[in-house]
């Protein structure tokens, strides 16, 4: 019965922010399709948090496979110093027309925190090449932008990243988070805080770095477009980049393609991964405008100063490329719009639990935010129980399903939220 070696995995397997003397219980899961995954007792489950951001189309897309499969038999990888090939060039093309505008000279990176990095580097070079050297940045409370360590040196403060590495982090600047809400009114006092910081720092910051819209391993909190805006037209003032990290934003989670539309600005270098390639594998990118790739290739160092062996991976961007035409190929619009209208259909009994402190929507994300963090186990198997995979994270329980879920199958996520904030 026990095809898997479960037990190898709990003594030697560390699995995202766990233990190996104390783990936390898994589920061998033996393959998905669509909207499904099926552990291995053949108990399927409805999937909620498309594997993080990543799997929009669900699992087993044929288009994807047959991207993967056509690209396989020509080459898996080959090194991109002195070598170029179509996937790399086709998906920059297409990713080119899409992106917002002036965001046309790219990066190909491994992996999120990768591309985060590169984006660091990018800023302080970038000042480099104009003659006045700047190397701190700012970014906002409850951010996330990945575990490398320049990555979590702009992450929330108070996450437990910055007291444990203390002494060899970086020490930057955080403003308070955005309060105003999604949808709600928006009090320009936030910005005012902003302002006081880059008023104060500017001469020494590189760039101000944010999650556009949302912020989401920092606590899934759903942000007035009116900050971004803000934002963008300080940095500007301040002489300061921007820098978005659209790595769980992009690729119309939110309603639109990337978050940043939703304040009609473009950042100075973005941050795009987890569905890049449909959730197939990792590849990452960061993208700068004109302006910026030419000041830092012209300054003293002459090249940006990154190259991983496995930059432009040929078969994550031929896969890359085939889950963007069919994300443009699809009414993605219309379905992020019913996932939206339904999840706020059916999360909004929860607003009268108890032990409920906040529900909300937007897009393809629904969140219900406790009052006490969940007994992650306990939930997690109760949902298991009920038919569907959704990871319980602290005091949130929060879905964000592949754009091809049905209703039906919406509704089993909804109904399992509900019962086990009941
Ligand atoms: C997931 C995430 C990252 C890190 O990406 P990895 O691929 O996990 O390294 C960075 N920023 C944001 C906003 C993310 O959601």
């Amino acid at each position: 019965m026990n095809q898997f070696d479960v037990q190898f995995d709990l003594d030697h397997l560390w699995h995202p922010y766990t233990s190996l003397t104390h783990p936390l219980p898994c589920y061998p899961v033996e393959r998905a399709d669509g909207v499904y995954l099926q552990l291995e007792d053949g108990r399927r489950l409805v999937d909620g948090m498309s594997s993080w951001w990543a799997c929009l189309h669900g699992y087993n897309v044929p288009e994807l496979n047959r991207a993967a499969s056509e690209q396989l038999g020509k080459m898996s990888h080959v090194m991109f110093g002195g070598l170029t090939h179509a996937p790399a060039i086709e998906l920059c093309q297409a990713l080119a027309k899409v992106l917002p505008v002036g965001l046309d000279r790219f990066f190909l990176a491994d992996s999120g925190s990768v591309s985060v990095e590169v984006a660091l580097k990018m800023a302080i070079q970038y000042w480099h090449g104009r003659g006045q050297p700047k190397t701190r940045f700012v970014s906002l409370s409850r951010g996330y932008h990945g575990d490398t360590f320049g990555a979590m040196s702009v992450c929330d403060p108070n996450g437990g990243m910055h007291s444990l590495y203390e002494g060899f982090l970086p020490e930057h600047i955080f403003v308070p988070a955005p309060r105003s809400p999604f949808g709600g009114a928006f009090d320009a006092a936030e910005l005012a805080e902003l302002e006081a910081v880059l008023a104060e720092h500017h001469a020494e910051l590189a760039a101000l770095i944010l999650e556009p819209v949302v912020q989401g391993a920092g606590g899934m909190r759903l942000y007035h477009p009116d900050y971004l805006k803000g934002a963008r037209a300080l940095c500007d003032k301040y002489d300061v980049l921007l820098i978005a990290d659209e790595i769980a934003t992009g690729f119309g989670r939110t309603g639109k393609l990337f978050a940043c539309e939703w304040a009609g600005i473009s950042p100075d270098i973005i941050c795009i991964g987890k569905a890049l390639t449909g959730g197939y594998m990792t590849m990452a990118a960061t993208i700068t405008n004109r302006q910026v790739a030419d000041t830092i290739c012209n300054g003293p160092a002459g090249v940006l100063m990154h190259g991983p062996t496995f930059m432009a991976n040929p078969l994550a961007c031929a896969v890359a490329k085939a889950s963007l035409e069919l994300l443009l190929a699809s009414p993605w619009q219309q379905r992020i719009a019913a996932i939206e209208a339904q999840l706020k259909r059916e999360l909004a009994p929860a607003r009268d639990l108890p032990r409920v402190a906040d529900v909300r929507v937007l897009g393809g994300i629904g969140v219900i935010e406790l009052h006490e963090p969940l007994n992650v186990a306990d939930a997690q198997q109760q949902l298991v129980e009920l038919g569907v995979w959704i990871r319980p994270f602290g005091k949130l329980l929060y879905v964000m399903p592949p754009y091809i879920i049905q209703p039906d199958e919406l509704s089993q996520l909804t109904r399992a939220m509900n019962l086990v904030v009941g």
